[in-house]
């Protein structure tokens, strides 16, 4: 399994900067992951035509639980397909936060996202008050067992909340433990499928930190926010990225 490096541009971006980073990342070789980029709805489409024909994947951010249909503002994962969009992000912890999406909110989206074809790339990841007061496990196996419907087929990723945009990096024995604990949980839900589902560490992810990270057990991969807005960043870390010999959760 390769691993999985995604970017979350999250409410950045404009028409320019699709060129600025389809250029740079079509012409990297030599990469052993897989590359993921999720701009904003705006851009879906004008980066998944900027990138056609090479082996990196457009990403969208969310999407609404329901089919087309009458939903003022939101977006259905099917128009997120034909815009060009492989995977979705769902559940980030700034949705959970700013737009009370629950686990079952989040599930409901998985299912939109496995009916229009998407991979979903489901964000978990505890507080800081939940991690001192030593639940981070039991938040984290709470927002798995709520999140992922039955027959789950897509990524997880790890992000703890107080990590996200803050520049603090979680302790590499905690990323590795949670890890452990996701992997563990997984199995438990989904028995010999868990081994298809990569987990991703995500928060803070930068050049400096990301080959310290991605060689811990069980981290298949990074979501990448901040650093995923300037191609040379988001390549680094990348380039720290390779080809795991084991598949996911075999460490
Ligand atoms: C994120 O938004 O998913 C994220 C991990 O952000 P950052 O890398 O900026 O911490």
């Amino acid at each position: 399994m390769r691993q999985l490096i995604a970017g979350n541009w999250k409410m950045n971006g404009v028409f320019a900067d699709v060129a600025r980073f389809a250029g740079p990342l079509r012409a990297a070789t030599g990469l052993g992951c897989d590359v993921l980029v999720c701009p904003p709805a705006t851009l879906l489409a004008a980066m998944a035509q900027a990138l056609a024909g090479s082996a990196i994947a457009v990403g969208a951010q969310d999407c609404h639980p329901d089919p087309p249909g009458a939903h003022t503002g939101d977006l259905a994962a099917a128009m997120l397909r034909d815009a060009g969009a492989s995977h979705v992000i769902l559940g980030h912890s700034e949705r959970r936060a700013a737009h009370g999406e629950t686990d079952a909110v989040v599930c409901a989206k998985v299912l939109a996202a496995h009916a229009a074809g998407l991979v979903p790339i489901v964000c978990v990841g505890e507080s800081e008050a939940e991690r001192l007061a030593g639940r981070a496990e039991a938040v984290v196996a709470g927002q798995l067992a709520g999140s992922l419907p039955g027959g789950f087929a897509g990524v997880i990723a790890y992000e703890p909340v107080w990590a996200i945009g803050s520049g603090r990096t979680a302790a590499q024995a905690d990323v590795a433990a949670m890890h452990a604990v996701i992997g563990a949980r997984l199995h438990a839900q989904f028995g010999a499928a868990a081994e298809a589902m990569p987990v991703l560490y995500g928060g803070s992810v930068k050049p400096e930190n990301a080959a310290s990270l991605l060689t811990l057990p069980g981290v298949h991969g990074a979501l990448v926010g901040g650093a995923s807005l300037k191609p040379a960043d988001f390549l680094a870390i990348a380039r720290a990225a390779r080809t795991l010999p084991n598949p996911a959760g075999g460490g």
